[in-house]
């Protein structure tokens, strides 16, 4: 058939999509086009959360014009939350583009593209293998789509509504990878906390997951603060390979811009979460989105922000500046935070997340942890990277082999990672 290239922007559940498009298409025939070869099917799977994402999306979309005046029977295709939610846009800024796909229906792209091709579409299997491309680490999708609707944002419009996953297809996707040697495994949703399936709630899926992953990191993400419960938060306390992290999102620190979110929590319910994951989990690590310069966002909103990243004391922190989204109930809001006024609410939250994270990581120096090591170091020639169940990476020098699990002894500490050496 020939050969594919895919670029994957975005969300770990467009990393799961991407995995699954590659081995659709490998089902379909094709092979991954060797390095610096324009290969005859190339896909851009796009995220759309933020307008910066769509800009970087349009940079790549844009260059790949020039593939076409190379190889002219090379089919370009264009797919994930942007097109699903403005594939106009893309049409009209893009003629190189052939064709647009969302985020269902990845099934189709093979014979889409065979049509394009005037060629004849084979059927493909009823399961499709996913290439897996983080090794050790792989997710897993428990539930597409989202009932949300907070007002920021895109996704569920580009994915659609909640749609959970049989707990079977689950539990036999985290056997499997158990199996094969995966270490690292995250159940992956939009809002992990809302699953259910036939009876079965996301705490009694964590249990049986947790079940199968002796010797595994076994993580989940993302968490919606008013669905993570009781029965939730004792769950985490009974597993016995649920890593010691949770992401928890808070977007502001204010009642009034949650409520304007439509986040459907205020600030005192988030911090009773956060109290009881700590007690039945001590010392687990908290991380958090914060969204800077929502419509009407006072200074006093953003200070009671800095509160309560001052008060929870989070490992990191990812913080946005607002962007209005095409179609969402903020876009009808006047966006009326001016850019250097979230530029510096961004910088001044992101400060101050530093300097807590330091401190929390410089109290770890001397300690002694277990680290999956993933491979060679992004930051050290020569070293490797461990991550460990708190979700930190550890560099480290000494002989490894990515994949298994080595004792390190914590010797220095950034904002960001760790350093250590093989524990003697
Ligand atoms: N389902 C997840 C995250 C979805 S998007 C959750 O609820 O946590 C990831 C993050 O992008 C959000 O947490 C939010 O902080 C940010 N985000 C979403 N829409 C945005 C927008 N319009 N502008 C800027 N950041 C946005
Ligand atoms: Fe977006 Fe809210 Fe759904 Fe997260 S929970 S995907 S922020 S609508």
């Amino acid at each position: 058939m020939g050969t594919y290239e895919l670029i994957v922007y975005g969300c770990q559940m467009n990393d799961y999509d991407g995995e699954k498009l590659a081995g659709i298409m490998e089902e379909a025939g094709y092979r991954p086009a060797p390095p610096g070869d324009i290969a005859d099917v190339v896909l851009v799977y796009t995220c759309a959360v933020r307008e910066s994402a769509t800009t970087r999306a349009l940079g790549r979309i844009t260059s790949l014009a020039r593939y076409k005046k190379h190889k002219a029977d090379s089919v370009i295709g264009v797919g994930g939350c942007w097109p699903a939610v403005e594939k106009e846009v893309i049409e009209s800024s893009c003629p190189h583009v052939d064709f647009t796909f969302g985020t269902t229906n990845l099934e189709d792209v093979p014979a889409t593209v065979a049509g394009i091709r005037g060629q004849a579409a084979s059927p493909l299997p009823d399961e499709i293998r996913l290439r897996r491309a983080a090794w050790p680490r792989a997710n897993v999708s428990i539930m597409r789509g989202c009932n949300n609707f907070c007002a920021y944002c895109v996704v569920p419009y580009a994915r659609g509504p909640e749609v959970c996953r049989p707990v079977d297809d689950v539990l036999h996707e985290v056997e499997e990878l158990v199996g094969t040697g995966f270490k690292d495994i995250t159940l992956i949703g939009q809002n992990v906390n809302s699953y259910r399936h036939g009876g079965t709630s996301f705490a009694e899926l964590l249990l049986k997951a947790d079940a199968l992953c002796d010797g595994v990191f076994l993580r989940f993400t993302t968490n919606h603060p008013r669905d993570v419960n009781d029965e939730t938060v004792a769950a985490l306390g009974r597993c016995r390979n649920v890593a010691r992290h949770l992401h928890l999102p808070l977007q502001s620190g204010s009642d009034a811009v949650l409520r304007a979110m439509n986040r459907d929590y205020d600030v005192s319910r988030y911090l009773d979460v956060v109290s009881k994951v700590r007690k039945a989990v001590p010392g687990i690590c908290l991380t958090t989105d914060i969204l800077v310069g929502f419509p009407g966002e006072t200074e006093d909103d953003f200070e009671a922000t800095l509160g309560v990243v001052e008060r929870v004391r989070y490992d990191s922190a990812y913080v946005f500046m607002y962007s209005p989204r095409a179609g969402t109930a903020a876009a009808a809001l006047a966006d009326d935070v001016p850019r250097p006024e979230k530029v510096r609410r961004l910088q001044t939250v992101g400060a101050r997340q530093r300097a807590i994270a330091l401190e929390i990581n410089e109290k770890m120096v001397g300690s002694e942890k277990l680290a999956l090591v993933e491979g060679p170091s992004r930051k050290n020639a020569g070293e490797y990277a461990g991550r460990l169940s708190e979700n930190k990476i550890v560099n480290f020098a000494g002989r490894a082999r990515p994949g298994e699990f080595v004792r390190l002894e914590i010797t220095g500490a950034s904002s960001w990672t760790l350093r250590g050496e093989p524990a003697p």
